[in-house]
């Protein structure tokens, strides 16, 4: 049970976790804050946090956890913000979705007290960002993937597994490059996908027409496409290696199906398709 927890960045991440974690009986009170006054006062107009702060410093004066809910850029300049305040009684945990350019920038900031920090990636979230789709059943079943460093003190990473679990996460821990490594290719390069998809049917003549007789297919395959480009732009660029190598990859798997396209080989195109959906079929949703 904590007694208070201070979030920074009121938003869906955030905000989903502020009422998770007070449905579960886990905190007394949260006080917020958000870069806009506007966004931490309808935080606290929707019940996600109870306390407005005026700074990321007096979210955490008092808290005993901290949860950096930002865009990935904002880490560093949060964490050092906050630094004084760190002690290695507080849980400092991040929800960005890229983990060694955090894990750096929590190095470089909070210096000694790095131990408090516990980074963490929920997979969970939506396309719709922002407080108002803040939801306390969004990190139910979703893994949350931990990748503490050789510094992280095993109290707090204790603490933030049992934070965790009490909003209905299951917990995976990894190393942050391996991390960075599987979701390049499992979420980073699919959002990148559909940025282009989308800019390339947007950019032909006829695109309205197109786009207006599409169907189930098209809306499974392009609804990330819909997410926020502040946070994507950010997101892209801070796993930019792992990324591009992925990207890489998939040119290369496209340009072989283009040539059993143009070949007319139907019967190498069927084994193709046949190998992917063998792979799709079974999958299921890890923590589900
Ligand atoms: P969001 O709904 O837009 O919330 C972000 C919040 O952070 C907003 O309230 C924003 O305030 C605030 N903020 C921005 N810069 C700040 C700063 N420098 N100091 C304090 N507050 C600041 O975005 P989100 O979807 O919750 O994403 C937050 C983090 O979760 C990102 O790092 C992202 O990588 C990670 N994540 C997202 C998803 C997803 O599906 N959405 C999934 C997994 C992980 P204003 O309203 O005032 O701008």
């Amino acid at each position: 049970m904590f007694k208070q927890l201070g979030l920074i960045g009121c938003g869906l991440m955030g905000g989903s976790f502020a009422l998770a974690l007070k449905r579960a009986g886990m905190v007394r009170s949260v006080v917020g804050y958000s870069k806009s006054p506007s966004t931490t006062e309808r935080a606290r107009k929707l019940g996600v946090i109870d306390i407005e702060a005026s700074s990321a410093l007096q979210a955490v004066s008092g808290s005993d956890v901290v949860l950096l809910a930002v865009p990935v850029a904002a880490t560093e300049a949060t964490l050092k913000a906050i630094r004084h305040l760190v002690t290695r009684d507080i849980l400092v945990m991040d929800v960005g979705s890229t983990k060694r350019d955090v894990v750096d920038a929590a190095r470089r900031s909070l210096k000694e007290q790095v131990g408090s920090f516990v980074p963490c990636h929920p997979m969970a979230g939506k396309e719709s960002s922002g407080v108002e789709h803040a939801d306390a059943d969004l990190y139910q079943g979703r893994q949350v993937i931990i990748t503490p460093i050789e510094r992280t003190l095993v109290a707090q990473l204790k603490k933030a597994q049992q934070a965790w679990e009490a909003v209905g996460g299951v917990v995976v821990k990894m190393a942050p490059d391996a991390h960075d490594a599987a979701i390049a290719a499992v979420s980073h390069l699919p959002h990148l996908l559909a940025f282009a998809y989308m800019n390339g049917i947007a950019g032909q003549s006829g695109a309205d027409d197109f786009l207006a007789l599409a169907g189930p297919g098209f809306r499974d395959f392009s609804r990330i496409a819909a997410s926020d480009p502040t946070m994507w732009r950010d997101i892209l660029l801070a796993n930019k290696t792992e990324l591009l190598a992925q990207s890489r990859k998939f040119r290369e798997s496209l340009t072989a199906l283009e040539a059993l396209v143009a070949a007319g080989n139907g019967e190498g195109l069927a084994t193709q398709i046949r190998q992917a959906r063998e792979v799709r079929e079974p999958w299921r949703m890890g923590g589900t």
